[in-house]
């Protein structure tokens, strides 16, 4: 058995030294639906400095609906706070145009589960 080669964020994430433990999860399950989710990449023109990223979506349930995870490990750091799967979180900024735009957030690095925590910068 070897790790499924489309899932970027836990083969980027044993690179780190990341101990992740969830090897089967390929296009994590839609939290809405329980659908596998669809890997993508952003646009070239995405603002908020995430151009060229590889995400994962629930290919669906409705647009604002429909968000799983990042497919990298931007903002994954063993110094982050861990999520409800004991794994290091990853470090966000909320985009703009959306209330507190800019203000850092953690969530779970592959999408496994709904850990949401926010930091408040000095
Ligand atoms: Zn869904
Ligand atoms: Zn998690």
């Amino acid at each position: 058995m070897s790790a499924p080669i489309y899932n970027h964020a836990i083969l980027g994430l044993q690179k780190l030294g990341i101990p992740i433990n969830l090897y089967s999860l390929v296009g994590p399950p839609c939290h809405n639906c329980n659908h596998t989710s669809t890997h993508h990449v952003t646009a070239t023109g995405n603002p908020n400095g995430n151009a060229g990223r590889p995400y994962y979506i629930c290919p669906i349930c409705r647009y604002d609906d429909r968000w799983v995870t990042w497919a990298d490990t931007r903002g994954v750091s063993l110094y982050n706070p861990h999520c409800h799967c004991h794994q290091p979180s990853r470090a966000e900024r909320i985009g703009a145009g959306k209330p507190r735009a800019g203000m850092l957030f953690f969530s779970c690095a592959v999408g496994a589960c709904q850990f949401y925590m926010e930091q408040f910068d000095d």
